[in-house]
Order: C-alpha cells, then structure tokens, then sequence
C-alpha cells in the first residue's frame, strides 16, 4: 500500500473551507483530520496552499473537425493542457457519423483515449444522422456506464429534427439516461447569416447579429416544452444568455429533472469584444455567441444561486492561421477555441477574488456540479474519504499573465492573451499521483483511466 500525507493545506469543498491533512491510499482518499501521522507516509508540504478538488470539465473536444478544419488539440495534447489547468476529469464526445453506429464512433474514441489520457475520462454520445436506426442501442450503453447523450438543435448535419429530437428525449428518459443538448435555433442562425452576408455585412464584428439571444432563448423554450411532456433528465450546455437562464430557473422551480452549464467565454467577455481587435474577435466565435454585459451579470447570478450547476469549457481551439483562412468574414471563421487550462485561473481570479462567487461556490462549479450532473460522483468532484485522491494544489497569491505561449493547449490562439490573474495551480494530482508540479510534467506517460458514469437522482441538485 502506497500512503501519502497531503499536509497543512486549506481544504476547499462546496460544504466548507477546512485546515486538515488528506490521507492518499492506493488512489482514494482515506482520512481527512488534522496533524495526522503515518511512519510509513510520504509527506507533502502545502503550507499556505489551497487545495481544491481536480477540476471536472464535461464539455470538451479533443479533436472536433468542422467543415474543412479540425480543432488543434489531439486527446493527448488536450488532456496533458487540461492536467497543466488543475482538471483531473473531462468528458469529451464520440460524434458518429451520418450512417455509423454509436457503439462505433465510442469504441474510436475509447482507442484514442486508452493510449492519450494525461486524465481521467468519460464520453457523451452524439446522436445525429439516421437517428430511428441508432435508438436501440441507448439501453446497453447507459448501461455499459455512458448515460450522457448529445443533440445540437443547430448546425445543419447534425441538428436533429424534431419528431427525431422527441424520440431521442423519450427513448432516452426510458433508458434511464439522460439528453445534453446545444440548444439554439441553427434555422433561424443560418437564415440571419444569410442575410447579412447578402447584406454584405461580414466582418466579424456582425457575428453576435448571427447569432442573437433569442436563438437559445426559442430553443430552450421548446426543449423544456418537450420535457414538461417527456420528462426526461436534461442538461443544457453552454448557457449565454439572460433569458435561457430565467427559463432554466423557472424550469428547476417545479422539479424538473435540469442542469445546466455555462463557459468562462461568457463569463468574461461580452459581445462588445467582436467590435475591436480582429484577433480577439476572431478567437471568440463560437456558438452560441457572446452576448452583452447584462447577459453576463445574469450567468455570474446564475451559478451564484445554482440555476447553473457548472463552468464547462467546449475546449475546442483552432490555430490563427486556421481561424482567418477566410479573411476577416465571421461566416468563415471555424468556431471555437481554447480553455481547458484556463479556466481555473479566469474562474478563481475573475470570480473568486472579484468577489463574485465565494470559495465554496466556486469549488461547486469548478467540480462538484459538474460531477454531479453527469453521474461522476462522489467518485469525482469532491475532496471525501472514499473518493478518488484528485487534487490541485493552488497557490492564491501567485500573479501570473496567460499567454498562449506558457500554456500547454496546442494553439497560438488564445482569446486570454495578455490577461492578468492572480492565483495558480501549483500542483495536480491524480487518484493520489502526482502528474504536473511547478508546470513540469512529473508523469512519465498518459495514466488517465476511463470512468464508468451511472446517474442517480438524488445527486442532482
Ligand atoms: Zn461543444
């Protein structure tokens, strides 16, 4: 039995922030208490440190192909960034293509994984294309432990219809698992990009026009219309705006069976950021679009008082030169970009040190939440006796500046770059190993193991 002593950090969970020592057995935590002593332990000193769950981030692409491109970060680069950011656990997805099983796109994915994984990982499962011939497997693959399954309501391709979205909601709410969706109306995006290419408006600064608020705010009204009949569990990914979150709140008031997310990019930016620095624009397309600076009040209130159960961050960045192929025209800028190595830091300095979410609040949405909405814990997302030794040690003093070149994220194209924060992740820790200390790489290869998922009510919030 290996024995490992974290010792004399400030403990920080969604419950409490506590002073007490973390025993690490054989990858599971097995005592929490102050001064506690073992001869035969190794000893970590984190004095004046933090210490925070590992970082559960459920919305990552590691690679996504778009059109003509595909986003720069390999499972392997991505994972080893997101262990550089303090994330112990990603969920990334299996797309299959129009005609393909999605026991195949998953088994492509879980190859991928088994080799590449710096940590630890599960997958969504996108169900697009001949959707009638893919139903049947939903059963074995809830069961199999990926309850999670993926529909966009835009992109045409992959958008479903919806007499198809409404077989998916039931057949998956008969199987026991759960429908996570990017909710926005693509006919009603694709037709005003239409317009305003024929307008000849189509420098970046129009994009937030593609793409309006009431592109999610019509979606999220209809998907929560199909579930008040359904019933089925939802999560709704990448929440940007004020009006999707009234409609969630409402929503969670009478008991129904949602969680939702939304990203540091909306948190951060607003959609004044398309009007200026043509690189800064063309980092932040991505759908759904940045909206205004009410907006992003709105998302800071939500995960304040849980209508948002976590920060997710779509990690999907392209290169410079791939984002401006097309020249200065939105409608050709692949959408998408890098975060999930920043988004403890924009999180705790931009959220935590502005005072706008507590410690507490801060380690549910960083963690807890995002564990919780897709049946990882208490295996995930906590610092508790039984569960997995996931750690990030984190100094709250540190002042730092993100720059795509320090980073470990494999793009030049970083929407960050250049931004002050203060507080970093000193060390990340991995069911009781350590893999990243002092941004050094400390393990020797890709230890990430695939985490079977099983949703239970009770640990949705
Ligand atoms: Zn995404």
């Amino acid at each position: 039995m290996t024995k490992t002593i974290i010792r004399g950090g400030k403990i920080v969970t969604s419950q409490a922030v506590t002073c007490a020592d973390i025993l690490m057995e054989n990858g599971v935590i097995t005592a929490i208490q102050p001064d506690l002593e073992f001869a035969d332990a190794t000893q970590i000193n984190v004095h004046g440190k933090l210490i925070f769950p590992g970082g559960v981030d459920v919305h990552t692409h590691m690679p996504w192909p778009t059109g003509s491109f595909i986003s720069t970060d390999t499972f392997a680069s991505g994972s080893r960034a997101a262990a550089f950011g303090g994330v112990t656990c990603v969920i990334d997805f299996a797309i299959p293509s129009e005609e393909e099983s999605l026991q195949s796109s998953l088994n492509r994915k879980l190859i991928e994984a088994e080799q590449e994984a710096w940590v630890d990982y599960s997958f969504h499962i996108n169900i697009r294309g001949d959707v009638p011939s893919k139903l049947n497997e939903i059963p074995g693959l809830v069961q199999a432990g990926f309850p999670s399954f993926k529909v966009f309501m835009a992109y045409e391709g992959f958008r479903l219809e919806d007499a198809d979205l409404l077989n998916v909601l039931k057949t998956v709410k008969e199987a026991g698992g759960m429908v996570n969706v990017h909710a926005e109306n693509g006919p009603l995006a694709d037709y005003l990009t239409t317009e305003l290419i024929r307008q000849g408006k189509r420098s970046l600064a129009f994009y937030p026009q593609a793409r309006p608020a009431i592109c999610e705010e019509e979606a999220v009204t209809r998907l929560l219309t199909y579930q008040e009949q359904i019933g089925v569990r939802l999560h709704i990914h990448h929440v940007s705006s004020a009006a999707a979150i009234d409609l969630i709140r409402a929503a969670r008031t009478t008991g129904q069976p949602l969680t939702a997310e939304t990203c540091p990019q909306y948190l951060f930016f607003s959609d004044e950021d398309y009007q200026g620095d043509s690189q800064l624009a063309a980092a932040l397309v991505c759908a759904p679009s940045i909206k205004s600076k009410h907006d992003q009040d709105v998302l800071w209130q939500g995960l304040k008082d849980g209508t948002l159960s976590a920060v997710a961050t779509d990690h999907c960045p392209y290169s410079l030169e791939q984002k401006f192929s097309g020249g200065n025209d939105f409608s050709l800028v692949p959408g998408g970009m890098a975060g999930v190595e920043t988004r403890l830091p924009i999180l705790f300095h931009y959220g935590v040190n502005a005072e706008k979410l507590s410690l507490t609040q801060f380690a549910y949405v960083w963690a807890e939440g995002p564990a919780r909405s897709f049946g990882l814990f208490p295996q995930k997302g906590t610092i508790a006796v039984g569960s997995d030794a996931d750690l990030v040690i984190f100094d709250p003093d540190e002042q730092w500046t993100l720059r795509a070149t320090d980073l470990h994220m494999n793009t030049d194209c970083l929407a960050y770059e250049g931004i002050p924060v203060t507080g970093r992740p000193v060390m990340t820790i991995l069911r009781g190993e350590v893999i990243v200390e002092d941004n050094h790489l400390v393990s020797d290869q890709p230890r990430g193991t695939l985490i079977p998922r099983s949703l239970q009510a009770e640990y949705i919030l």
